[in-house]
């Protein structure tokens, strides 16, 4: 494997270890309490950043201004207008780009060639978003009523969004959460993850500078535990949008349940990528192996259960360990890095008693399968790009979410069996298919459950395209129109004109 230097870098301007405040109704403020938390670059240990640490007291009072603007002013600003401010936020993202990509990069990890490559999905997203600002509408509909009732349907914006999102892409996870709700007219709380909060707080300049009036985009950074917690179980909050674990998940919506906000989940996965004997080897090897390996395997959609036709078993997955041993892990700053570190100890610690537990299972490690401390890695959390071969089913790296550049190679012969084994997962986000039988594609992803089915490709990704989950993957979608209506109310009035 080839490991590139952490190359030195230029102290990024924002990340230059200076203290950040939170953005409350305009205004950037201390917490209420006066506390800080540190926010390090996990490729180096450097400090990036101290940043105001939120919790009850501060989501109170963001949660009371995000009220107050979505019932004041907000209320009247026109589709048009709302429309403006996002086309506008998109212009000064595409202008700042670089820097934000950057941020996500020292803040998380990702190579910046990962975080650049975002650039058409964010911008593309601000500005899908902005067209859907002015193409919001309801029905008029038919009723089978005696006598003369009109009947038609509003669409209202569902109010004060508390959006809480993880560190694995905070640029495109902050603009998932504030675009739909500009372009509806709700009002947005959002906590950033307390590993990366410094990209949302820098995109909360950039809709100040656009524009965007206080208390409509409102970011507490804080823990889980206090602030997200706090905004979770908020009675003036009307719905939640959050991105994370399922077990967090399962905690929003215990807290929700106080005044039954809406909530949309965004969760983990456990993905099947499948390849068939007859695909494209030459494109499945590096699309299985990228579809796991990329952001270092923390995706939630990654396809980490590789199941491979029996006859092409061996020759597939030691083409995936060798096309793994050669990827260029190391500082995400540097250009030619394909694999930047885990986010942080806790998570590098938790990879890595996946690739133990693996061990003990008797699965083989073809690739990677420990820690990578060389040279100036020592500093950073970083792991070996890893493939399990001779994985079981039932084998614990087979069933559990590990959120690491970690693969379970599985074999198949029977497809009907395989489509079986494939679901007996109790998460359902991703899927891969890999064939050149166009029939036997359509037959696999009908029968897979999962929202995503990716056939000869992986992870690809659209404004336009709903994203999300079944089982235990979540429920709700991102992008696409479906986004949209989770962010409405329909109104149904009926106007007896006779
Ligand atoms: P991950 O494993 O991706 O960090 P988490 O679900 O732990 O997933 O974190 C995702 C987001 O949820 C983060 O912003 C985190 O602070 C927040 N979070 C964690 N615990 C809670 C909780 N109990 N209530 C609300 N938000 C939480």
């Amino acid at each position: 494997m080839a490991v590139t230097q952490a190359i030195p870098m230029t102290r990024h301007p924002y990340a230059d270890g200076s203290y950040k405040k939170m953005l409350i109704d305009g205004q950037w403020i201390d917490a209420a309490s006066g506390k800080r938390f540190e926010t390090h670059n996990p490729a180096t240990g450097e400090l990036l950043a101290t940043v105001a640490e939120g919790d009850g007291e501060d989501i109170n009072r963001a949660v009371a201004a995000a009220r107050r603007a979505f019932e004041g002013p907000w209320s009247k600003v026109k589709p048009y207008e709302r429309q403006g401010l996002l086309l506008k936020l998109a212009d000064l993202v595409e202008k700042n780009f670089e820097e934000l990509s950057q941020l996500d990069t020292v803040d998380m990890g990702a190579p910046i060639s990962r975080t650049r490559g975002n650039r058409l999905r964010v911008l593309g997203m601000l500005r899908y978003y902005a067209g859907q600002a002015t193409a919001l509408h309801g029905e008029t509909i038919e009723n089978s009523l005696p006598g003369d009732i009109f009947s038609y349907t509003l669409k209202e914006p569902v109010g004060v969004v508390g959006a809480i999102i993880p560190w694995n892409g905070p640029l495109a996870a902050t603009v998932w959460k504030i675009g739909p709700a500009i372009a509806t007219g709700c009002t947005v709380v959002l906590k950033p993850a307390e590993e990366a909060p410094l990209t949302s707080l820098r995109l909360a300049e950039l809709c100040m500078e656009a524009g965007v009036p206080p208390g409509v985009v409102n970011v507490v950074p804080g823990y889980g535990e206090t602030a997200g917690a706090a905004l979770a179980s908020h009675p003036d909050v009307d719905k939640v949008a959050f991105t994370g674990s399922h077990i967090t998940g399962q905690s929003i919506i215990r807290a929700s349940a106080g005044n039954l906000k809406r909530v949309s989940l965004e969760l983990g996965g456990k993905s099947p990528d499948i390849v068939f004997a007859d695909a494209d080897l030459d494109a499945a090897v590096p699309g299985a192996a990228m579809a796991v390996f990329a952001n270092s395997g923390q995706i939630c959609s990654a396809g980490t259960r590789l199941f491979v036709e029996q006859k092409v078993y061996d020759e597939f997955v030691s083409r995936v360990a060798e096309f793994g041993k050669k990827l260029q892990v190391g500082n995400g700053l540097d250009p030619n890095t394909q694999i930047g570190p885990l986010v942080s100890q806790q998570q590098m610690d938790r990879v890595s008693d996946y690739l133990d537990i693996g061990q003990k299972e008797g699965a083989r490690a073809v690739a990677g399968g420990g820690r990578l401390t060389e040279g100036a890695l020592a500093k950073g959390y970083f792991v070996q790009p890893t493939v399990f071969a001779n994985v079981q089913d039932n084998m614990r790296i087979a069933q559990e979410e590990i959120f690491g550049p970690v693969i379970s190679a599985i074999s198949f012969e029977d497809t009907d069996e395989l489509v079986k084994r494939a679901n007996a997962t109790t998460f359902g986000l991703g899927s891969g298919v890999w064939t050149t039988n166009v029939s036997k594609a359509h037959q696999v992803a009908k029968a897979l459950r999962a929202g995503s089915v990716w056939v000869n490709c992986y992870q690809t990704m659209d404004p336009a395209v709903p994203f999300g989950g079944y089982k235990m993957s979540g429920y709700g979608r991102e992008s696409g129109k479906q986004h949209v209506e989770e962010y409405l109310n329909v109104k149904a009035v009926w106007i007896k004109t006779a």
